[in-house]
């Protein structure tokens, strides 16, 4: 394969002068390696079998996901806000028709990423809209197709515009983090990954260290988690997953959640 591979699990993609046969991210305990073994695909053939599919949350925000589903499945949220948009999370494909939506929407001033998992193609988006990704220093090892838009922040909070904020929450990696869109149609919005994963019931949060791997997290860790969460008030909450849109009560069943860690 002449082309960078991407692997078929968790959606990394590598350099092409990356000549290992392993994805680092799929090797760490958060991930896994099928059983089967370390699958590779390209870009070429994913667009061939995919394509991405945009659906609007609320006037300000737009869903991205590949579909049909590939690797992980986790959707990228389009933020889009006056003083400049902002892309949260990444999804493995960017094809031409996202290209131009997205531009048509104002185009992209900064990409942020809760954590190493959707970490995908990002160098791909950043420099189709000349924009930088905001990355913790905590994970510089798991980027593996370093480029020179990523900006490191090391503190616990990225003040953007429109009083846009990037909230490092810790757990699931030291710098997951979550996005906070403060009055946003008169409702403070949380976008939070996989920082915390929200149940089918829609009635419950689970906070792990692997998910796919059910590893939990120390409970030290779990009160972080809370004492950070008390302070940051939201009416809906918007995860990884298509159907993780909770728009009501969410902080309450956050923290019910959370208190059931002992
Ligand atoms: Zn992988
Ligand atoms: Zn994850």
């Amino acid at each position: 394969m002449n082309e960078s591979k991407i692997c078929a699990t968790c959606g990394t993609k590598y350099p092409v002068k990356y000549l290992g046969n392993s994805c680092l991210i799929c090797e760490d305990d958060r991930q896994y390696v099928p059983l089967d073994g370390q699958k590779w695909t390209s870009s070429v053939e994913i667009i061939q079998k995919h394509a991405v599919k945009i659906k609007k949350l609320k006037a300000n925000l737009f869903e991205l996901v590949v579909d049909p589903v590939f690797a992980i499945g986790q959707r990228a949220i389009l933020v889009v806000s006056q003083s400049g948009n902002i892309l949260w999370d990444c999804i493995p494909l960017l094809d031409k028709k996202t290209v131009a939506f997205i531009n048509e929407k104002g185009g992209l001033q900064a990409i942020t990423i809760s954590h190493p998992h959707y970490y995908s193609n990002m160098k791909d988006w950043a420099e189709t809209f000349d924009c930088p990704i905001f990355l913790p220093n905590s994970e510089q090892d798991f980027i593996v197709n370093p480029s020179d838009k990523i900006q490191f922040w090391k503190d616990d909070l990225v003040d953007f515009w429109d009083g846009i904020q990037l909230i490092r929450i810790g757990g699931h990696f030291p710098g997951s983090s979550v996005l906070l869109l403060p009055n946003t149609n008169r409702k403070r919005i949380v976008l939070c990954g996989d920082t915390f994963n929200l149940s089918l019931s829609m009635k419950h949060f689970s906070v792990m260290y692997s998910y796919p791997n059910r590893i939990p997290l120390l409970i030290k860790e779990i009160d972080e988690i809370k004492k950070k969460m008390q302070h940051i008030d939201f009416d809906e909450i918007y995860g990884f997953w298509p159907y993780q849109n909770l728009l009501n009560k969410p902080k309450k069943i956050l923290m019910e959640s959370l208190e059931r860690y002992k």
